[in-house]
């Protein structure tokens, strides 16, 4: 049985070992990825519930590697997020949406008629890394398009200094603040005023079951009423039916995000897309 028990260790080390080694081999081949500017981004739009017209496009960082295909941000935030390197993915991803954006008003002839939301990591923010976002952002001449996103996770760092750090970024003219997968954590919620946020987004775990578990559907009014309680908009994400999408208009949801509507697309098909539904 000693012997047996010894095998297993060894079989749990290697494993792990492993695993250990193929996060280096990916963070060291996302390194060479950011350095080439070999990533992308691709767009999602949230739509306005009453009438399907876009407000809102999320902006969703896409990995196409040369021997592996598309890695999905899955497999590569958490890599990047424990290594550090999802700034740089943060980073490039809002000077790639920065640039989208100037390409697009000269599309429309001026100023465009929705936001861009771009996901901030929920690890740890240091003041350098909010003073280079900031920096991109107000050098931008787009900030008042742009929307950040952030988890709940981010938001239970309430220090002074997170605070302090939120609130620089939202000085820098941006559109929105918006709290990513609300209602999976569980927080004291006073942390929605301190750190003037402007929007929440519905987890799409509460979406999925919506239309048989009657928790889900609770919980998405209960967000509707917090939100118009504190003045709040609300988007719903990951919403793929019919049925979804009425559910969630019957409980009052303003905004709906998901395959329903569309799948994240390339820059290239935004204005085409948007100016067919304005039609
Ligand atoms: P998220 O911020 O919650 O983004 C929504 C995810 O749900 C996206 O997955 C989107 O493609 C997917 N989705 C949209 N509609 C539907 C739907 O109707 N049904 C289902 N099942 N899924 C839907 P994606 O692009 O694979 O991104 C996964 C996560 O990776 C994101 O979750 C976000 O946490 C992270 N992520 C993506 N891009 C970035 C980025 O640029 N920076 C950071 N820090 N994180 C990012
Ligand atoms: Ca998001
Ligand atoms: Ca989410
Ligand atoms: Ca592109």
């Amino acid at each position: 049985a000693k012997e047996k028990g010894r095998g297993l260790v060894q079989f749990y080390e290697s494993h792990w070992q492993q695993e250990k080694e193929e996060k280096l081999r990916l963070d060291a081949k996302l390194r060479q990825a950011l350095a080439g500017h070999r990533l992308d981004v691709h767009y999602q739009p949230i739509v306005d519930s009453s009438n399907g017209l876009p407000v809102a496009f999320e902006a969703l960082v896409r990995w196409n590697d040369s021997e592996e295909g598309m890695i999905p941000p899955f497999k590569f935030i958490p890599v990047a997020e424990s290594s550090g390197l999802i700034r740089e993915v943060d980073l490039e991803v809002l000077r790639m949406v920065v640039e989208d954006i100037r390409q697009w008003q000269q599309a429309f002839g001026g100023d465009l008629p929705f936001t861009v939301a771009i996901n901030l990591s929920a690890i740890e923010l240091s003041a350098d890394h909010v003073d280079r976002l900031t920096e991109v952002i107000r050098s931008s001449g787009v900030a008042h398009r742009l929307e950040l996103e952030i988890t709940e996770s981010l938001m239970m760092q309430d220090t002074e200094e997170s605070v302090k750090l939120i609130r620089q970024i939202k000085a820098a003219g941006i559109a929105k603040l918006a709290i990513d997968d609300f209602g999976t954590g569980y927080s004291s919620m006073g942390y929605l005023k301190r750190f003037k946020v402007d929007k929440l987004k519905i987890d799409q775990s509460l979406v999925r079951d919506i239309d048989h578990d009657p928790s889900d559907r609770a919980i998405a009014r209960a967000i509707v009423a917090l939100g118009k309680a504190l003045d709040l908009t609300v988007v719903a994400e990951g919403v793929e039916t019919e049925t979804h999408q009425g559910l969630l208009c019957k409980e009052g949801v303003p905004l709906l995000q998901g395959y329903l509507f569309a799948r994240p697309m390339p820059g290239e098909d935004v204005v085409g897309w948007v100016k067919e539904r304005r039609r």
